[in-house]
């Protein structure tokens, strides 16, 4: 790296920035052998797959991954520096008796030896004798929030279930307070109460998960379809996991008389839900074309309305390949071709004969 060039301080700057950008939080805790708040949201695969790789905080193989780390940190010491002023100024005056806890560098983690369960607030809030648990997040400027988002939901829950489990401060409220990641004045705040409930089923959720070995456990992301697995480390791995066990799919299992019930309802919810979505799909593609008839006969390209925005514009073709036909011409693509794990797929016919 030649120093005295431009391109090479730019590049100087450049792996000083990698390799410095993120100093990853130091845990007093083996914390892969845990199930942990932050995680208990995530799939329970992805999940068990991190339990069992062991304590890598950031994936080595993708450092550009340190950013939300990083954001996460920044917004949090962002959020501690708030909170040490306004307890400084007695905001609130001094009958709300405003006093922070666990913030930053004295941030604790609470641990269930029991259950291997373990939760690291961000802070408790003291407000007229009440703790209330602290939950920090940034959040892309592009998310419209009307509530929490769920996974942070259950962070507070679980986390809250093991602080009135195993420690003396027992919160019963928490607050999530979500950061403009591009605007550090826009906050908004979400008040999560104690479920009993609810705790119950995300610590039998964790107990679960530390019990069933890996190839065992529900693969969540893909079979409820939840975004996760575009993002999964362990996609590839997962991904053979799954075609492994369907080749072990049994066609002739008998199941009792209950949990064909309980299928039989599934399944039709499954029907009529589809069935919704056709009906959707029709109304969606007629006010569609409506619409644009509508802009079009005004030649126009953009319409506001009371409540919504609307513009048509040209999309540029996507360019596709006919490789067969390059194959069947004898170009050789051998190359270039591989093939996916594939994935189960579940077929529900409606059965004419009821
Ligand atoms: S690939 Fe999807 S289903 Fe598999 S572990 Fe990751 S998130 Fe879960």
């Amino acid at each position: 790296m030649d120093l005295k060039t431009n391109e090479g301080v730019a590049a100087f700057f450049t792996q000083m920035h990698d390799r410095f950008g993120y100093v990853p939080k130091k845990w007093g805790h083996k914390r892969h052998l845990f199930a942990s708040a932050s995680q208990i949201g995530l799939c329970s695969k992805k999940q068990k797959y991190m339990m069992e790789r062991g304590g890598v905080v950031i994936d080595d193989d993708r450092p550009e991954a340190w950013g939300v780390f990083a954001r996460g940190d920044t917004s949090e010491e962002w959020h501690v520096g708030v909170c040490h002023r306004a307890q400084l100024n007695q905001f609130g005056g001094p009958e709300t008796g405003l006093k922070f806890q666990f913030l930053g560098e004295d941030q604790i983690t609470v641990i269930d030896e029991a259950r291997r369960l373990s939760a690291t607030p961000d802070g408790i809030m003291w407000l007229r004798g009440e703790p209330i648990l602290l939950e920090f997040k940034s959040i892309d400027p592009r998310v419209t929030l009307d509530g929490p988002k769920d996974q942070h939901r259950r962070q507070v829950l679980f986390g809250m279930g093991i602080m009135n489990a195993v420690h003396k401060i027992k919160p019963r409220r928490a607050l999530i307070v979500y950061l403009d990641c591009s605007n550090y004045a826009v906050i908004s705040t979400f008040m999560v109460d104690y479920d009993e409930v609810e705790i119950g089923a995300l610590i039998d959720r964790a107990m679960l998960i530390h019990n069933t070995p890996l190839d065992e456990v529900t693969a969540e992301g893909a079979v409820f379809n939840t975004g996760e697995c575009a993002h999964c480390q362990f996609a590839e791995m997962c991904k053979e996991g799954v075609a492994a066990k369907a080749e072990t799919l049994d066609e002739d299992t008998r199941f009792d008389e209950e949990t064909l019930e309980l299928i039989d309802e599934l399944a039709d919810k499954r029907w009529r839900a589809m069935h919704k979505e056709n009906l959707a799909k029709i109304d969606k593609d007629d006010s569609t074309g409506k619409i644009r008839m509508m802009l079009d006969g005004a030649n126009a390209a953009y319409a506001m309305t009371e409540r919504y925005s609307i513009r048509q514009s040209h999309v540029a073709g996507r360019e596709t390949c006919d490789w067969k036909r390059a194959v069947a011409d004898g170009v050789d693509l051998s190359d270039y071709v591989t093939r996916s794990n594939g994935s189960v797929r579940l077929s529900v016919r409606r059965r004419t004969d009821v």
